[in-house]
């Protein structure tokens, strides 16, 4: 790889440090626009990596697709003003080589991209015998496989050193965020790959800039390791995903006002306070678990009835009438409509199996 020894050794000390911000425009537009961002976003020394989209996968054609490689200079430009190192979208195997020549730091793995394995093993195979850190965004739609078979694909390949970014899911008819976050998604690949680094990109999940301090702050409360967030130095003029996007300022300001946690402390006082609350937990959930067995003991009960009267396992009337108390019930206690329905769903669920067994027996 052609990497001059100066950036190799910020890329070293700058991968898997906590929190890793990453930032910069969606796209790469001009030169001017791309210095000034990096020069900008580099003085809030808050900053660690530069992004720029130079060639942009767009939903439907005629819309700006990126300069394409004509940027690849502004960014060794930018990253010898500022020392930050770089990091670009890549989808085929000739991006991959124009942003090698190019010096280019990181590459990442668009959303777009993750969900098709022709493109990303394209990548892998232009990525074979090469040193150089990989960031894999999760697939568009809400899919586990496919971003895990991604991170197979590129870590077959030789890359050692491998990120997850977590920019939300597409979802029909989802109204609040561009991307539904559906946070437990990243958790589970988070329990998939450990060693991995979990980065969230708050612009994408959120499609508009008011909301990127909560999301950021949502994820770092979650143990994210770091934050992809768009800026530019004029967002409503932007080429691409003008409304998410912040300027340097306001990224300052976000990164200033989140509250960064860990994720543990030495201090017994809080160790001693926090087993005491998990064993309150510990004895709940057994709690709990002892009642749901009660619970399907009267449902089995319930079903021998069922089966000498003949009557149908399913009456939706009775199960209509028992979420709405839940919910009313619930919404007095402070658990939410989505929480209530989730479990009683889980819990009507495993009631129907236990009265199926009753039935055909
Ligand atoms: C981007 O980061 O500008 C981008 C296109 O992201 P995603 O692949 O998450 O849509
Ligand atoms: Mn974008």
């Amino acid at each position: 790889m052609q990497m001059t020894d100066q950036s190799g050794e910020a890329l070293q000390k700058t991968w898997g440090k906590r929190p890793l911000i990453i930032s910069g425009p969606c796209s790469a537009e001009t030169e001017e626009q791309v210095l000034e961002t990096a020069k900008q976003v580099a003085a809030t020394g808050k900053v660690d990596i530069l992004r720029a989209g130079i060639w942009k996968p767009r939903t439907k054609p005629g819309m700006f697709e990126g300069v394409g490689a004509k940027a690849l200079p502004w960014l060794q430009q930018a990253k010898k003003i500022t020392g930050l190192i770089t990091t670009v979208e890549a989808a085929t195997a000739k991006q991959v080589q124009d942003a090698l020549t190019f010096d280019v730091d990181i590459l990442w793995i668009g959303a777009r991209t993750t969900v098709n394995p022709f493109s990303v093993q394209e990548v892998a195979d232009a990525l074979r015998g090469i040193d150089i850190p990989i960031f894999i965004k999760n697939p568009i739609n809400p899919d586990l496989e496919l971003w895990t078979g991604a991170v197979e694909r590129i870590a077959r390949a030789g890359i050692k050193q491998i990120g997850l970014i977590h920019r939300g899911f597409s979802t029909y008819g989802n109204t609040d965020y561009r991307n539904a976050p559906m946070w437990h998604m990243a958790i589970e690949m988070k329990l998939r790959y450990p060693e991995l680094m979990m980065i969230c990109d708050p612009s994408h999940i959120c499609g508009q800039r008011d909301t990127v301090l909560d999301i950021s702050q949502k994820a770092i409360d979650l143990d994210f390791d770091g934050l992809m967030i768009e800026a530019h130095i004029d967002p409503d003029n932007a080429w691409s995903d003008a409304k998410q996007q912040v300027t340097p300022e306001q990224l300052n300001q976000i990164l200033e006002d989140i509250i960064w946690r860990k994720e543990n402390t030495a201090s017994p006082e809080f160790h001693a306070a926090l087993d005491k609350l998990r064993q309150q937990i510990n004895n709940l959930d057994d709690e709990l678990i002892q009642l749901l067995s009660q619970r399907m003991k009267i449902a089995d009960k319930i079903g021998h009835y069922k089966k000498e009267n003949n009557i149908t396992i399913l009456q939706t009337v009775r199960w209509n009438e028992i979420i709405e108390r839940a919910m009313k019930k619930g919404d007095i206690l402070g658990l939410s409509k989505e929480f209530i329905t989730k479990y009683f769903d889980a819990v009507h669920m495993e009631s129907i199996n236990h009265q199926k067994k009753i039935m055909d027996s």
